[in-house]
C-alpha cells in the first residue's frame, strides 16, 4: 500500500521538482497528496493541508469543483483535442467571446498558448512583429520594471527582474531596459501609495522619452509584482502608464497572468485604472486551477497588421502542440460561469476584509515591517529590523522554517523568501481563514 514515505521515496529517484534545490528533500521529504477538496489537500498517510496559496495561485474555487468536474466529464466524452491550426471547437470559440466580454473594451483578439511564460512569449513576439509590419523595425526591446516576474522561458525570464532566477543565465539573455518600481514598500513614512506611484512614474517617463524608437513595448503585472515578494503599487501608475505609451508609441504588455480573475479584487486588474492594454496575458485562474492553458487578448490595431496576403509573410507563425486544448477551454468556461452565476467578485469583496480583519494582529509583530492586501492577496513581510526594515539575511531561511512549521500544523503557506502571504482558494471560510491566520502566527514565532 501506497505511504507518505515509499512515494516519497520512489519520487526522489526518478523526479526533479520545479523551483527546488532537490537536495533539501533529504531531510524533509516531499509531500504525495492523494486527494483534494475545496481547500484541502490529502496526503497518504491521511494528514490534511489547508492549501493558503491556491497550489501556486491557479486555484479559485477549490479542488474537485463540482460544477467544473461536471464540464470536463462531459467534455472528455466529447472531444479531449485537436489540432488548433485548421480546425477549431466549440469550447475554445466560446471562451474566446467570453474572454472578450470581460477583459476591457477593445480587446477583440485571443490567441491561446498553453502556460503563462509561452504567453509572455507570444505577446513579446507579437508587439516585436507588429512594429515591424508597419516598417518599424527599430523597435526591438522591452521595457521592464526592476523587481518583476514574467515566467522561466528564455524571452519571459529576460524581461522578468528577480535576480534569484535570473542572475545565472544572464549570458543567456536578450537586453532589456528596466526602470525601478513603483512597490510602495519603499515610500516615506507618510506618503500614501498614490503619491509614491505618481512619483516613481517619473523614472519611467523619462526612459519612454528616451528610448521611444527602439521600444516595442512595456511589459508590467498591474497592482502587484507578485513573484517578487508580493509588492504592490497604486493604480494611477498604470493609468500614468497608458498615457504614456499612446504618447511615445509604445505598446503596454499587461501580464495578469498572477493578478487576473479576480485576485486583486476586480475581474482584472487593469480595471482599476479603468485602462486597455495592447495585450493582456491570462493563464493560471483562468481554468480554475485545472488544466494548463493561457491566452494573450489583444486589439483589432495589432491583429489587422498581421491580416495580409499570405506571400508578403507577414503571418504570425507561432504556435503550440496543445494550443486551444478543448478540456482546457471547457475549464475555462466553467470558470467564468461560476463568475457570473455566484456573483464572486461581490463576495470576495467581503471575503477581503475578513482576511484583513484576521490579520490585523501581524502590523504590531516585532519583526513585521508591513502587512499589506491587495483584494484577495494579503502580504506579512518578516524582517530583522521593524524600523530600519533591515532585512534577515536569506541564508537563514526563515520563511522556510514558517514553512515547514504550518504544514506540521496542516496548512501549506509557501512563503517568498521572508514573505508570508494569503493567495486562498476565493470558498475559504471565515474559521478556515482564523486557523490559516492562527498557524502564520505560530511559524512565525516559531521562526523568529
Ligand atoms: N507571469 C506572472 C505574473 C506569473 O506570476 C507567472 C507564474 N508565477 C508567470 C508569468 C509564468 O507562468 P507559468 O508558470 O505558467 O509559466
Amino acid at each position: 500500500m501506497n505511504t507518505n514515505h515509499s512515494l516519497a521515496q520512489r519520487d526522489f529517484s526518478v523526479l526533479w521538482h520545479p523551483c527546488t534545490q532537490m537536495q533539501d528533500h533529504e531531510t524533509f521529504p516531499i509531500i504525495p497528496i492523494k486527494k483534494a477538496q475545496g481547500v484541502w489537500l490529502e496526503d497518504y498517510d491521511g494528514q490534511r493541508y489547508l492549501d493558503a496559496i491556491s497550489s501556486w495561485w491557479v486555484n479559485l474555487f477549490g479542488h474537485a469543483n463540482t460544477h467544473i468536474n461536471a464540464a470536463l466529464k462531459d467534455q472528455l466524452d466529447n472531444l479531449e483535442q485537436v489540432i488548433f491550426a485548421g480546425f477549431s471547437h466549440e469550447p475554445a470559440i466560446k471562451l474566446a467571446e467570453k474572454l472578450i466580454e470581460v477583459t476591457p473594451d477593445g480587446l477583440s483578439r485571443c490567441f491561446y498558448a498553453d502556460n503563462g511564460s509561452a504567453a509572455v512569449e507570444v505577446a513579446l513576439k507579437m508587439s516585436f512583429h507588429y512594429w515591424r509590419n508597419k516598417g518599424r523595425a527599430a523597435k526591438t526591446k522591452f521595457i521592464t520594471l526592476e523587481n518583476s516576474y514574467h515566467g522561466e522561458t528564455l524571452g519571459a525570464l529576460a524581461v522578468g527582474n528577480v535576480p534569484l532566477y535570473k542572475e545565472t543565465y544572464a549570458p543567456l539573455l536578450m537586453n532589456v531596459i528596466s526602470v525601478p518600481s513603483p512597490d510602495c514598500y519603499y515610500r516615506e513614512a507618510g506618503e500614501s501609495w498614490v503619491d509614491y506611484s505618481t512619483r516613481r512614474f517619473a523614472l519611467m517617463e523619462q526612459t519612454l522619452q528616451q528610448h521611444a524608437d527602439t521600444v516595442c513595448a512595456v511589459i508590467i503585472e498591474p497592482l502587484v509584482q507578485c513573484a517578487g515578494n508580493m509588492r504592490m503599487y497604486d493604480a494611477v501608475y498604470l493609468t500614468l502608464l497608458r498615457e504614456a505609451c499612446d504618447k511615445y508609441q509604445v505598446h503596454l504588455i499587461a501580464d495578469e497572468i498572477a493578478v487576473g480573475f479576480g485576485r486583486t479584487g476586480t475581474l482584472f486588474a487593469c480595471e482599476q485604472a479603468s485602462i486597455t492594454p495592447d495585450f493582456m496575458c491570462l493563464s493560471k485562474g483562468l481554468t480554475g486551477g485545472y488544466l494548463p492553458l493561457s491566452a494573450v487578448l489583444t486589439t483589432d490595431e495589432v491583429y489587422q497588421a498581421f491580416y495580409d496576403d499570405y506571400v508578403k509573410l507577414n503571418a504570425f507563425l507561432h504556435s503550440h502542440s496543445y494550443t486551444g486544448n478543448a478540456l482546457a477551454c471547457r475549464a475555462g468556461l466553467a470558470t467564468l460561469e461560476i463568475f457570473q452565476q455566484q456573483g464572486i467578485i461581490e463576495k470576495n469583496c467581503q471575503l477581503a476584509k475578513t482576511m484583513a480583519k484576521v490579520a490585523t494582529r501581524f502590523h504590531d509583530h516585532p519583526q513585521v515591517a508591513e502587512v499589506r492586501q491587495t483584494g484577495m492577496i494579503l502580504a506579512i513581510e518578516l524582517v530583522k529590523n521593524k524600523h530600519t526594515k533591515e532585512p534577515y539575511p536569506w541564508q537563514e531561511r526563515r520563511g522556510l522554517k514558517v514553512y515547514q512549521y504550518a504544514l506540521s500544523k496542516g496548512v501549506l503557506l509557501r512563503p517568498l523568501g521572508n514573505v508570508i502571504y494569503f493567495m486562498p482558494p476565493y470558498i475559504i471560510t471565515e474559521e478556515e481563514l482564523l486557523l490559516l491566520a492562527e498557524v502564520a502566527w505560530q511559524g512565525i514565532q516559531h521562526a523568529v
